[in-house]
């Protein structure tokens, strides 16, 4: 989760008004909002013309005082409802293996002809779980603003929702009633109903990403996700407050299918992936529960004696409490003596609902001994600063140590030590070591004077020249460490090696660190060519073809590999800050494979430019620091009898199948994806279990197992499976299976892999489960509307694109890809995008409940983006300002304060905005703050995209993913492209190979499919 505690000071800088009572506000986790300063009026949406009268008229109170109470107390979040109620509900139905799924007649699916934009939903109960007074799943995806009355009433029974009434046609002039929501979960078909030549589409009837995650955000503000009554998450972008009911948090886990086929022919028929997306230390929302933390003594937490599974909610009790059956393998084992508690005539035990590990689907259970590696102790961060010339020159030594003195002690390096307590928990230690073509450790115990720099002489056989004070509280040692920070670019301004060793500076880490593991945070500003290890300039930019990239993609390096499995194998974890001098080459695939098979990441600055990129280098050198971070890791994935594990996915170390997930470091933002696949066949009277076990040391030192467990309802035949489908977990998977393939594949051959595998799910739906449709009708399964748009991101991201790319860059996004957590890979794939220049005048600010009032998001084609407009444009990695050549004078003003009349006289290194006294200015800032709390792992700061002056403009058109651009396809010729293939496929004339004009796949495609690519 970001740090907002950062940006109190903005306001304080500026005399904000708001200052004190930001500072003042409960959480830091929330993000302030800064108050309107006055009572400007923004006149109404203001299209192409109206924009410079808007911004004509001075406005007439910027200088007026604010007053101080204008900024009304914030409202927290809806609150959870009654965990008791919910689990003696919970308990009162008897959760568990035994329960059988009510069987459904066969009914017909229902198709309506109608608008795309009409909004459906539908409702499923889960088991027989009774739905409470909350409103029923939200299942649309594309759907009007929603949040009115037909949310709210009426009830909706599941009797209701199971055997809807029979509902007419929607007319897009008709509103659906509630019940027509609940009850509407057919497909989507849009398209001329006739044979089509390959028909138009109106862009405006295509599936639009924008309309499927605004409306859920809206409706989840005021509504929170109970995890038993809704089975389907909502859009992976959409921040929502989850209700543990015994089912893990969308947050931590997602299902690809969250209701199965019983056999691997029916899950065959449907093409799509059976998998799961963890992120076992996803930070929570402000309004959730924090994850219990359960300590059962010596004897540990109780487990399956046969398959070793963890209690959980979904293990039933039997013999008064005396045996309790695993929901995974159904063994009956013995419950111990001092875990006994009789159970009540309905079997459930007693103490249920006092008992976490019976009714959360996500605890923490510490550990004894015999789980124990190494003794735990809090976790040991090392910083490695390079302190090369190019890191010298570049300035990039200043940002990486001030962004270490914030990191460590708050943005004011004397600021109250409970920001401190905050980023580095209590028992954390901290040490320094410096490198250029020499290597320094640096003694930092508090009783010095200054740190000591101690060299280590031969680079050949490294050795950490000191115990005692390598590492420190920071707290103790605080004048020391910050005095060194703030010494070593003089220090080495004199000095300026320039190649800086590498290889040898990991070796010396690693011991200092095998015996307790830790995390390393090294930065690097220059190929590291000196040295045992160096490495040399593999890609001039010369070799394109395709053998010669696939090498460049991968590393055979034997030190790097070699020091990359060294470090897991200790418990250690590495991240990388990297700066490519003037967008040189850097080799990330072998310096990166180390970052990714520790389970670190690598924050890759392309061109590092000190005055604009300094910021967003502070901030996230904060944020790996801060971010929730567990060492030493391991973990396993159980599922039911009937299904097995056959991929993992994810930056990790695996021995070999079978074996256990090794992770050197694993933080809240690393997620991993796991495939199953079939060893029997599951029965439909029974759920689907699944339960993740991640086994690690948490940064204040203790040890512990994270669980996630998971069910989901088994059906025959599979045609409910396409009514549960998580788009954004599908989309996760097939990113990671493409993702794994590069350094085998080329790169034509993933694309046309990919548009193969969409072609198959969507022509496979056709075929099996969307019931008579015109044949030239295009129908889309209602929960994989935004499906293709999303592949066709895939498709354009730099990982996978067409065309010239630096391979480093190619590299990173793909390591990038494989760690990434569903809301950060949906944003990768689809930027969101806010027009700025015609804001109503209440968005940005905190509506009557206190949420903030978000604008639409809108297309990301060029043909949505207005003369004179402005727009934010961000995609989780950079977030974009494009101003139009013809944006306002006045506009600029307001967002850039007095004299920033022209695009021209703007500072083209701008980070950040000022904090000014205009409306606008304010929306902007608060805007932003709102989509920084909803982000993965990159900091957001602004880089300006002039249309027509800066370099950025280029990427912007580069992230207008709906238009022909990355020598891909626009959206609509890319969805007329698959319709004609599935119309081939349906009429048996598909030659799988030939697609897209990337054809000659050839043979080798086959072997590119894995089981589940069918
Ligand atoms: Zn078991």
């Amino acid at each position: 989760m970001s740090d907002f505690a950062m940006y109190h000071a903005l306001g304080q800088d500026s005399n904000n008004p708001n200052g004190q009572q930001q500072q003042n506000a409960p959480d830091p986790y929330r993000p302030h909002v800064v108050a309107s300063p006055g009572g400007y009026q923004q006149a109404g949406s203001p299209a192409v013309g109206q924009a410079p009268y808007q911004y004509g008229t001075p406005n007439p109170n910027a200088s007026m005082p604010p007053t101080p109470n204008y900024f009304p107390p914030q409202q927290s979040l809806p609150t959870s409802p009654n965990v008791d109620q919910l689990t003696s509900q919970m308990g009162a139905v008897g959760l568990g293996v035994e329960q059988a799924i009510p069987h459904k007649p066969k009914k017909k699916d229902r198709h309506a002809y109608h608008d795309i934009g009409t909004p459906v939903g539908t409702s499923q109960p889960f088991n027989g779980f009774p739905a409470s007074g909350t409103p029923n799943q939200f299942l649309n995806q594309n759907t009007p603003p929603v949040g009115g009355a037909q949310w709210q009433s009426p009830q909706i029974t599941p009797a209701m929702s199971q055997f809807p009434a029979a509902t007419p046609l929607f007319s897009p002039a008709m509103p659906a009633s509630p019940m027509q929501h609940a009850a509407r979960t057919g497909p989507v078909p849009f398209g001329s109903p006739a044979p089509a030549q390959a028909p138009k589409l109106d862009p405006e009837q295509t599936p639009s990403v924008p309309k499927s995650r605004d409306a859920p955000a809206r409706y989840y503000l005021d509504n929170v996700y109970p995890t038993m009554e809704y089975h389907l998450p909502p859009p992976a972008l959409t921040p929502f407050v989850a209700f543990d009911q015994g089912n893990s948090s969308p947050k931590f886990a997602r299902l690809t299918l969250n209701s199965i086929p019983t056999s691997a022919d029916a899950l065959a028929a449907t093409h799509l992936p059976l998998g799961l997306i963890l992120q076992p230390l996803a930070p929570l929302q402000e309004g959730e529960v924090p994850i219990p933390v359960l300590d059962f003594g010596d004897s540990g937490p109780p487990r399956c004696r046969r398959c070793r599974a963890y209690i959980n909610p979904f293990m039933t009790f039997k013999s008064g409490g005396n045996k309790f059956v695993c929901n995974m393998c159904t063994f009956p084992n013995d419950v111990s003596p001092e875990y006994f508690a009789p159970t009540d005539p309905s079997g459930v035990r007693v103490d249920r609902l006092q008992r976490p590990e019976l009714s959360m689907g996500t605890v923490d259970f510490m550990v004894p001994k015999e789980y124990w590696g190494k003794e735990p102790v809090g976790l040991r961060w090392l910083f490695l600063i390079d302190v090369s010339a190019e890191a010298v020159n570049r300035q990039f030594l200043d940002g990486f140590c001030e962004g270490i003195m914030h990191a460590l002690y708050g943005p004011e390096g004397d600021a109250a030590d409970e920001n401190t307590q905050k980023r580095i928990p209590k028992g954390a230690k901290v040490g320094i070591a410096t490198f250029d073509k020499d290597l320094h450790f640096y003694n930092l115990s508090a009783g010095l004077e200054s740190a000591q720099m101690l060299v280590v002489p031969d680079l050949e056989d490294p050795f950490v020249p000191l115990s005692d004070g390598l590492f420190v509280d920071p707290q103790e040692s605080k004048p020391i460490i910050t005095s060194l920070l703030a010494q070593l670019p003089t220090m080495f301004s004199n000095i300026k090696n320039p190649e800086p060793a590498l290889l040898p500076t990991l070796n010396a880490a690693l011991m200092a660190l095998s015996a307790t593991g830790g995390k390393i945070v090294c930065s690097l500003a220059a190929l590291p060519t000196w040295g045992p290890g160096r490495l040399f300039l593999r890609d001039d930019g010369s070799m394109h073809s395709a053998d010669a990239e696939k090498k460049l993609l991968a590393t055979e390096h034997p030190g790097f590999k070699k020091v990359g499995q060294k470090l897991v194998e200790s418990g250690c974890g590495i991240d990388f800050f990297l700066a490519a001098p003037s967008g040189g080459y850097l080799d990330i695939a072998t310096i990166g494979h180390v970052a990714a098979v520790t389970g670190g990441e690598v924050f890759y600055y392309p061109n590092f430019h000190s005055p604009r990129d300094t910021l967003k280098l502070s901030k996230e050198i904060t944020h790996t620091v801060s971010r929730e971070t567990g060492y030493q890791a391991l973990m396993k994935v159980r599922c039911s009898n009937g299904l097995q594990v056959s991929a993992y996915h994810g930056n990790f170390f695996h021995h070999t199948f079978g074996a256990d997930l090794e992770f050197g470091v694993i933080d809240a933002d690393k997620a991993i994806g796991v495939l199953f696949s079939y060893d029997g066949k599951l029965d439909p009277k029974l759920d689907a279990h699944f339960q993740a076990a991640l086994l690690y040391t948490t940064a204040g030192g203790e040890r512990r197992v994270r669980c996630c467990n998971l069910v989901a309802s088994v059906n025959e035949g599979a045609a409910q499976t396409m009514k549960f489908v998580d788009q954004d977990a599908v989309v996760n998977i097939i990113a990671r299976e493409a993702a794994a393939r590069m350094a085998e594949k080329s790169l034509k051959d993933i694309r046309a892999a990919l548009t193969e595998k969409t072609i198959d799910i969507l022509a496979g739906y056709r075929k099996a489960f969307s019931g008579n449709n015109p044949p030239g009708q295009l129908v889309l399964p209602e929960t994989l509307k935004e499906f293709t748009m999303f592949i066709l991101g895939l498709i354009k991201s730099r990982a996978f694109k067409g065309g010239k790319e630096p391979t480093d860059r190619r590299v990173h996004d793909m390591r990038m890809i494989k760690s990434m957590g569903p809301l950060e890979l949906s944003l990768y794939l689809y930027p969101r995008i806010i027009a700025i220049h015609n804001l109503d005048e209440k968005d940005g600010f905190p509506n009557e409940k206190g949420h903030l009032k978000m604008p639409s998001t809108i297309r990301a084609t060029f043909g949505k983006m207005e003369e004179g407009g402005a727009y934010i444009v961000d995609n989780g990695q950079i977030c974009l300002l494009w101003l139009h050549a013809n944006v306002s004078p006045n506009l600029l003003e307001d967002l850039f304060g007095p004299g920033q009349t022209s695009l021209k006289k703007l500072d083209a290194f701008t980070s950040s905005l000022p904090v000014l006294e205009t409306h606008l200015n304010a929306q902007v800032r608060n805007i932003l703050q709102c989509i920084e709390s909803n982000r993965g792992s990159k900091a957001l700061t602004i880089q300006l995209a002039r249309q027509g002056l800066d370099g950025a403009d280029y990427e912007f058109a580069r992230l207008l993913y709906e238009d022909r651009n990355n020598e891909a396809q626009s959206y609509g010729d890319w969805l007329v492209h698959v319709h004609k293939q599935i119309q081939l496929e349906l009429s048996g004339q598909r030659k799988k190979e030939e697609t897209d004009g990337l054809a000659s796949a050839g043979s080798t495609f086959v072997g590119l499919r894995t089981p589940y690519w069918g």
